[in-house]
């Protein structure tokens, strides 16, 4: 996936221009690294994050999954005392 690094963000591979430009800053795309390695290097300091930063999830996606596995227990208890009445 194409990393802008003056957005900060990643882009679609259909979403770059013809000639692999940003289409919101017009960088050229870091198309090297993916989103499953190690994010790029950062452009200067007090970038804020820490050894966590390098998992493949973003953190809003894995509490994400969270509270639905939370909530899917949460019927199965409810589901089991309904058919033990
Ligand atoms: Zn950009």
């Amino acid at each position: 996936m194409p990393w802008c690094g003056g957005c900060e963000r990643w882009w679609a591979p259909n979403a770059a221009t013809r000639d692999g430009r940003c289409p919101a800053c017009g960088r050229r795309l870091d198309r090297r690294v993916t989103a499953g390695s190690h994010r790029p290097a950062r452009t200067g300091p007090g970038g804020g994050a820490g050894p966590e930063d390098d998992v493949g999830f973003p953190w809003h996606l894995k509490l994400l999954a969270a509270a639905v596995a939370v909530y899917l227990v949460w019927r199965v208890v409810q589901l089991i005392a309904w058919a033990a009445r």
